[in-house]
């Protein structure tokens, strides 16, 4: 497929996991893409194979929870493509704890990496959308958002998530700007990996453990997720907005 020729995409959080997945796949179908993380040089890896394939993707270093960063960022990516057609909004971590031990720091962490930084990129963006008269922005919410134990911080700024969604494409809707969520469930990633080494696990048993409960009996892969986020980033999707996906491998 070749749904990005002559489009540019930025994505946050692309130097590793689902990000990495998704500026991987939007590069693969023709976009050139900014790819964004706490530092440009974190990017280096995903952008050598983007460009080794005879792709384009540009480095670019920012915490997208910060929102002077980001109001330095957005410039300069046009300052590079000359506009913004897709903004996938994937930055994001994890600070578990139940709620009982739960500490103000670790709440705002989470909210503001995970939500905040969505608010901010998405206020600095769509201005640019708004002017064109076109462009998709996709966010990544997550299965979490309906509740899950050790997650108060992360379930409420992943369902912050949706209700900004919907509320965006009501806004910007009449501008030509879509905007949509992809909830995943349990994706092998490295910070999933991470939760198994604070469970005392290998990467492998917590991925076993997880699967028994869903329906396809089986963990997500970035690929996976990665192919929903270009769906709804491309014109297939031209009709559809202020929409969650969930691309867990069943409900339960
Ligand atoms: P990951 O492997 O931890 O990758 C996230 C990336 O975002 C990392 O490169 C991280 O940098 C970067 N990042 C963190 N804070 C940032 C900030 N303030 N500014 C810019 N970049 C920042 O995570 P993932 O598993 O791929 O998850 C990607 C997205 O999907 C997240 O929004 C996550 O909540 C969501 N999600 C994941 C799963 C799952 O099972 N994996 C399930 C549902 C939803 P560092 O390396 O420096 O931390």
């Amino acid at each position: 497929m070749s749904r990005f020729i002559g489009k540019f995409a930025v994505v946050t959080g692309a130097a590793r996991g689902i990000g990495a997945a998704i500026a991987r796949r939007l590069a693969a179908e023709g976009a050139a893409v900014a790819c964004v993380d706490l530092t440009a040089d974190r990017c280096a890896s995903i952008v050598d194979e983007i460009t080794v394939t005879g792709g384009r993707g540009v480095a670019f270093g920012c915490d997208v929870s910060d929102s002077a960063q980001v109001e330095a960022l957005v410039p300069e990516v046009l300052n590079e493509f000359g506009r913004i057609d897709v903004l996938v909004n994937n930055a994001g971590l994890t600070r578990d704890n139940l709620l009982f031990r739960m500490s103000e720091e670790d709440w705002d962490k989470v909210v503001d990496v995970n939500l905040k930084s969505v608010f901010l990129m998405s206020r600095a963006v769509q201005k640019h959308m708004v002017e064109q008269r076109s462009g998709a922005i996709v966010n990544l919410s997550s299965r979490s958002a309906l509740g899950n134990r050790g997650q108060a911080n992360y379930a409420a700024a992943k369902a912050g998530i949706q209700g900004l969604t919907a509320t965006m494409a009501i806004e910007l809707g009449p501008f030509g700007v879509r905007v949509n969520a992809v909830a995943p469930g349990y994706v092998a990633t490295p910070m999933t990996e991470a939760t198994a080494v604070r469970l005392g696990v290998t990467p492998e048993e917590h991925q076993a453990t997880m699967a028994q409960a869903v329906p396809l009996r089986r963990v997500g892969q970035p690929t996976e997720v990665a192919a929903v986020v270009a769906f709804f980033a491309s014109d297939d999707a031209s009709y559809v907005t202020g929409q969650t996906l969930y691309v867990n491998g069943g409900p339960r």
